[in-house]
């Protein structure tokens, strides 16, 4: 086999057993790898049956085929588990180091059950794989733990994937960390971790699997890095993902104020350009990419230092900590990016929770009593600092907020369930479906609650018309449209993205609209590596695969069409900036979504799989009663 080692670790860590599977070159052709990789495992245990963070739950780390290899956007992890904040599966990517370590450490995927007696963690190197004692690991924060583990492993290069104190907290939006700044941030994967008693895994190794046709991907790579200066992604590398800010203020599109209004008459001082020109130290990449969009910044002789181990705030950290909570202070955004990376958490959930809380408090719905003595006015940074602590370990507000909005709401009653801006229990992202229409619909239908990244939005759909035409459409609608064509725009790029989620690629380099590569691309870098002949319709049946396997698993937890709703405050009018008076008219969702499911091959009163689309996936394993 190319490109893979084809052997996965599986780890019992309440009876400390390490076993190896060999899967064959067919299993790897069907799924690639990531969350597609790992639901083939989640659909075979129990997980369903029982609360996320018990032993039951399954953690899974998949790579895939083209993890590692010497190319740009390739070094991504998936890690994929029910999830404690959502209760349907859980999904998140991160890129960084640790995915091209883990390769050559020798293993394409870890599959994690049960729960260690005591604090753990895994070492895997070369082949060989050991449980080794984290008791003296646990409590401590994310530099300090990776800084521990090299020391007493004697060797700087090893690269660590861990939780913080959040995690162990079992914060329900924990994230898992590797590089100290890059975040499996989404779904609360981390909590997870933390209720297995897993502290960390640290990898090294020089196990590279066999290419089939070095000579095509060396001249892949080549082109990629001589198109990236005239590429539509040059921007991301000179100004990062906060470079965005600026377009999204044009189309009225910057989450403000808990989504009361897509304005934020300060968005300059925390855009990219300003964060570039003040206080950034330098640009960091992922393994192999010439793209260098990671963000380093650094804050001294302040009385919030913030030092380049952890990283910069990427836009949706600037948007969710900043332009949500009324919030203009970049060097504040800068240390509670500091302090999730520190502490382990998703700073999109963790921002928008405190944004929830504000609108609450600004509403009377929450006292200052209530609130720890916190005065939770919009823009007060200083109260927002305190929070983050007080979430991360806990303690007294924060225990509730630790929860997520939707939660804390559902606690608290007094009408703030008005107020959470969620799906499925999941924070939304910083990019408005009242500006772009088919971002709510793939907001309410994507099985692990809202994402952002989970489909190419409208605004691509008329301006990258060849690429498009590579996916079969051919029709570009206007942004705020959502009919029958527009729907399967979004259908068929989430197959696009799907696939990417599958192969474990960076979205800004990989993909069907803007990107440095096309699909067309993509094509040829598998079959580069892989010595297989697939097409871009392989690719897309991939995508579509992964999405029948994670909605047969949340039907599996009791999720329906019902859950494929969103939030209440959308159908209400915007106010201020170009999107004054924009709301999502709830009908023309639901007409939506009966033409999503329809061509989704689902059913449309459900909104799950039927068994005649799950056998043409090939995926009729699932109904077998062994798997039930
Ligand atoms: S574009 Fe940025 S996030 Fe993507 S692989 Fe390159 S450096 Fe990493």
């Amino acid at each position: 086999m190319f490109g893979a080692h084809g052997k996965i670790l599986h780890v019992n860590l309440s009876t400390s057993q390490l076993s190896i599977e060999q899967p064959g070159e067919d299993f790897y052709r069907t799924y690639m790898g990531g969350s597609a990789l790992g639901l083939t495992y989640l659909l075979k245990s129990s997980a369903h049956l029982h609360d996320p963070l018990e032993a039951e739950n399954l953690l899974t780390i998949s790579l895939s085929i083209l993890t590692g290899m010497p190319i740009s956007g390739q070094s991504r992890v998936t890690i994929t588990a029910r999830s404690p904040l959502t209760n349907a599966i859980g999904d998140s990517q991160a890129g960084g180091y640790f995915p091209a370590e883990l390769k050559f450490s020798g293993y394409d995927a870890i599959i994690l059950q049960g729960k260690a007696e005591k604090p753990v963690y895994l070492w895997v190197h070369d082949g060989e794989a050991e449980i080794r004692d984290a008791t003296h690991l646990w409590g401590k924060n994310t530099a300090d733990c990776e800084d521990t583990i090299r020391a007493e492993l004697m060797d700087n290069k090893i690269e660590v994937l861990q939780i913080g104190p959040a995690g162990e907290n079992k914060v329900r939006f924990a994230s898992i960390m590797n590089k100290t700044s890059r975040a499996n941030g989404r779904t609360g994967m981390g909590a997870v971790m933390g209720s297995k008693n897993l502290k960390a895994i640290a990898v090294r190794g020089s196990l590279k699997p066999p290419i089939f046709n070095g000579e095509l991907l060396k001249q892949l790579s080549r082109k990629g890095a001589e198109q990236f200066p005239h590429s539509n992604i040059l921007g991301l590398g000179l100004y990062g993902t906060a470079g965005s800010m600026g377009w999204q203020i044009e189309a009225g599109g910057l989450p403000t104020k808990n989504w009361n209004s897509g304005f934020f008459d300060k968005w300059e001082e925390i855009s990219g350009q300003t964060m570039a020109k003040t206080i950034l130290k330098r640009r960091e990449t992922c393994y192999a990419c010439v793209v260098r969009c990671k963000r380093v910044v650094e804050i001294e002789n302040h009385n919030l230092p913030v030092s380049p181990r952890y990283g910069g705030p990427e836009y949706e950290t600037l948007a969710c900590f900043g332009s949500y909570c009324g919030n203009s202070d970049l060097a504040a955004i800068s240390y509670m990016n500091q302090l999730c990376n520190m502490y382990g958490m998703d700073t999109i959930s963790c921002g928008a929770t405190i944004a929830w809380a504000m609108d609450c408090y600004e509403n009377g719905i929450f006292t200052q009593k209530d609130l720890d003595g916190l005065d939770l006015r919009y823009g007060n940074s200083e109260a927002m600092i305190q929070l983050t602590h007080k979430i991360a370990k806990r303690e007294g507000i924060g225990g509730l907020l630790a929860e997520g909005s939707a939660r804390a709401a559902e606690r608290l009653g007094r009408g703030s369930s008005e107020l959470v801006v969620t799906v499925k229990n999941q924070e939304l992202p910083a990019h408005m479906p009242q500006v772009k229409s088919s971002v709510g619909l793939i907001y309410a239908v994507n099985p692990f609650g809202a994402d952002h990244q989970s489909h190419e939005h409208d605004p691509s759909y008329r301006a990258f018309p060849e690429r498009m035409a590579e996916l079969g459409l051919n029709s570009p609608q206007p942004d705020l449209v959502l009919n029958r064509e527009k729907v399967e725009y979004a259908l068929t790029t989430q197959y696009a993205y799907s696939a990417l989620d599958s192969l474990n690629l960076c979205q800004f380099v990989f993909g069907p609209a803007w990107q440095l590569y096309s699909m067309s691309d993509l094509v040829q870098l598998v079959n580069a590596v892989t010595g297989w002949d697939i097409s871009i319709g392989e690719l897309l049946t991939v995508g579509r695969r992964r999405l029948n396997l994670m909605r047969e698993f949340n039907q599996r937890c009791g999720f329906t069409r019902q859950d494929d709703i969103l939030p209440q405050k959308l159908f209400k009018p915007l106010s201020g900036g170009v999107s004054d008076g924009l709301s999502i008219d709830e009908q023309e969702v639901e007409k939506a979504k009966d033409i999503y499911y329809q061509l989704a091959g689902w059913d449309i009163s459900t909104g799950n799989p039927t068994p005649s689309t799950l056998a043409e996936l090939g995926l009729d394993w699932i109904l077998s009663s062994d798997y039930r």
